[in-house]
């Protein structure tokens, strides 16, 4: 078995996307990002689709079991056969176990989970002074990623805005579920060895190049 079932973890602006990015080039492995593939489900109109539409229609929130079964759906097109990098499911350890059994039944498991760390004073400083275009989405940052003119794009001249994920009310909201819900995950994994750890504070370019030498580790310990 040579597949890279991944699991990427992690807090707020710890780096997750842009590693993701890094990864899915590096192996060409189906993005599994829950938001992506509700919107993709939506759009394609399966069964599952409607049914999330009507709930995100309705302003409620996707339960676990409809998000597993978008997600096994994609496992069973053959596009994920030989891995897959999710991010956002799972989150807690309900989720988790929902994941492993939907592999079970299909004779696979988890290759590894991969979490990216950064302290939360870290985490408020990086997505606290973020600033996106309103068109197409560019990310920059007040401190570490300036635009050329204050407010307005680069690329597309677009005005720059504070999006309400990034504002601190929001940021902190957003830390404290994730220690409530995700470390006790985190903590799951660590026991069952499928654990890697990251420092989501050092430069993105060294976190890329300690996350593939770790999973080629993986996969020579694999292949003893
Ligand atoms: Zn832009």
């Amino acid at each position: 078995m040579s597949e890279r079932n991944l699991v990427l973890l992690g807090p707020p602006g710890a780096g997750k996307g842009t590693q993701a990015e890094r990864l899915v080039d590096d192996f060409s492995l189906p993005y599994y990002a829950t938001g992506n593939i509700l919107r993709e489900a939506i759009a394609a109109e399966s069964e599952l689709g409607k049914k999330a539409k009507e709930i995100v229609e309705a302003g409620d929130l996707v339960p676990d079991d409809l998000i597993s079964a978008v997600i096994e759906e994609r496992l069973d097109s053959g596009e994920a056969d030989d891995g897959f990098l999710l991010d956002g499911f799972p989150r807690t350890i309900g989720q988790a176990e929902m994941l492993q059994e939907a592999l079970e039944k299909r004779g696979r498991r988890l290759t590894a989970a991969l979490l990216i760390e950064a302290p939360d004073e870290e985490v408020v400083r990086r997505l606290s002074g973020r600033r996106q275009c309103v068109k197409n989405g560019h990310v920059y940052h007040v401190d570490f990623n300036k635009p050329k003119h204050d407010g307005v794009c680069d690329i597309d001249g677009t005005k720059l805005v504070h999006r309400e994920d990034d504002k601190p009310e929001t940021i902190a909201h957003r830390l404290a579920v994730y220690h409530d819900q995700t470390e006790p995950l985190v903590e799951r994994y660590d026991e069952t060895g499928l654990l890697r750890r990251f420092d989501g504070t050092r430069p993105p370019d060294e976190v890329h190049g300690h996350i593939r030498a770790t999973l080629a580790v993986l996969r020579l310990e694999e292949d003893l």
